[in-house]
């Protein structure tokens, strides 16, 4: 490892300099990629030397996702202890299916779980696992959901018209885990969001009755804590409560913004998660782990059991089981995800994550501001949100969006909410300062002054 240790130190050494002084780096067309860059795989291999070459031309042609001109994405920066985390992971490589292979990592993972579940509300049945993404924690819970609904579907097969919920504004994966599941994306039914951004519940309860008047079964709401575009929070005490009428699943997607749980003063915007079935929670985003890191967390753990063991049910199990992760998992072999998240949380304590949220509000807090008394600018964001989303001037958000890239002055991208297109800068690297949030702003006028002002008004 001696020789493969020492390149990663130099490389990354290098790219940590580099990345100072050019945080984007312009892209390269798909077409051109073997012309850039020595990919191509021979019969023979490298020496050392083309090796190292080839390597260090590869991570220097990557795009740059954790320097402060990165904005594009739901995730972005770069935590020393959360790193040194994943890449412990690495080395150990352990996975998280049996106690026998994983050891005090299976413990460390539920410690998380635990603490995840009280913040949330969740009594003492509660459990949690984790799996590669909110995509796919997302799948366990409408996975769960169905099998709750009706037994017999896990051997029989899916019987009846089984109806999920959703607002419109939610993530793309409850359409493809409708499919998953076998009820099929038809049965979803997408629920129109207020101005805000936030489902509107007398619609969704008014759907849920004309489904019921036409005999067929609604099962479960996708209810959202962070939208994708407008990082909206469902209103999820309204939504439980209609849940609990209608005997559904609740699920909370959290994957954006669930983290919200962890500060005092944000937690407000998840109200009621105490009375969802489901939360899930993606720490490589709002707590700015390495990707992935993704937790689902499960009011009765039972449901965990009964969808994802494959043999004993949950009630005649052994103890040891409660340690063999393996059980309650969507994978055999899983990586440890749950590592990196440990190491940040041990450093930095509870109060340290806590931190990171309100953080991330308050960069958010100062870009709304500066769109707000800023003439040029159209706001479309609403209060408490990491998602700041705007026009400047007339010019095409697409278009500005795909010209700082390539130009290579910053990475952000853009969205649309009933009817309006916008840029959507996101908050989330808590290693940013007000001044990098200001910073921002000043490059993309430079560079509108530059590139569009004779498509201007010159008022
Ligand atoms: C990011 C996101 C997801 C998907 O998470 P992945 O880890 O990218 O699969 C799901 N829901 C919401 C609201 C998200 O923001």
């Amino acid at each position: 490892m001696k020789f493969e240790l020492d390149l990663f130190r130099k490389i990354t050494d290098e790219l940590l300099q580099d990345e100072k002084e050019n945080p984007v780096l312009p892209p390269i067309h798909p077409k051109n990629i073997s012309n850039v860059l020595d990919l191509d795989l021979s019969e023979n291999g490298s020496s050392d030397d083309d090796f190292a070459k080839a390597i260090r031309n590869l991570v220097f042609n990557t795009p740059r996702t954790t320097t402060k001109s990165f904005f594009n994405q739901l995730f972005g920066g770069r935590n020393a202890k959360a790193t040194l985390g994943d890449l412990l992971a690495v080395v150990l490589n352990n996975a998280m299916h049996t106690y026998k292979v994983s050891g005090p990592m299976v413990e460390i993972e539920k410690i998380m779980v635990s603490h995840f579940n009280q913040l949330i509300g969740y009594k003492n049945n509660a459990g949690g696992t984790m799996a590669s993404g909110g995509s796919m924690t997302n799948f366990m819970a409408i996975l769960m959901a169905r099998d709750k609904a009706q037994e017999s579907i896990k051997n029989k097969g899916v019987q009846h018209k089984l109806i999920a919920y959703t607002s419109k504004e939610s993530h793309y994966s409850v359409s493809k885990n409708a499919a998953f599941i076998g009820i099929g994306r038809e049965q979803v039914r997408y629920i129109e969001s207020n101005d805000d951004g936030e489902m509107d519940t007398i619609l969704l309860q008014k759907t849920i009755e004309q489904d019921l008047n036409k005999g067929y079964q609604p099962f479960f709401v996708n209810a959202t804590a962070g939208t994708t575009v407008m990082g909206a929070f469902d209103p999820l005490d309204k939504i439980a409560a209609l849940c609990k009428k209608y005997n559904l699943w609740l699920h909370a997607d959290g994957a954006y913004c669930g983290s919200v749980i962890l500060s005092k003063k944000y937690r407000h915007l998840v109200n009621g998660a105490a009375n969802t079935d489901s939360f899930s929670l993606n720490a490589h985003k709002m707590l700015g782990t390495p990707l992935t890191c993704s937790f689902i967390m499960v009011k009765d753990k039972k449901y965990l059991h009964d969808s994802f063991s494959n043999n004993a049910s949950y009630l005649f199990q052994m103890d040891e089981d409660e340690y063999n992760l393996g059980k309650i998992s969507l994978q055999c072999g899983r990586r440890n995800d749950g590592l990196k998240l440990w190491t940040l949380w041990k450093s930095v304590g509870h109060k340290g994550l806590e931190k990171i949220v309100d953080h991330q509000f308050y960069l958010a807090a100062q870009g709304r501001e500066y769109v707000r008394n800023h003439p040029d600018y159209t706001l479309y964001s609403k209060e408490d949100t990491l998602s700041i989303c705007f026009n400047y001037k007339d010019i095409a958000p697409e278009e500005i969006c795909a010209g700082l890239y390539e130009h290579g002055k910053l990475m952000v991208g853009y969205g649309s909410f009933k009817g309006d297109t916008f840029v959507r800068l996101i908050t989330i690297n808590y290693s940013n300062s007000k001044e990098d949030i200001l910073s921002f702003f000043k490059k993309l006028e430079a560079f509108a002054t530059k590139h569009y002002s004779l498509s201007l008004n010159p008022a």
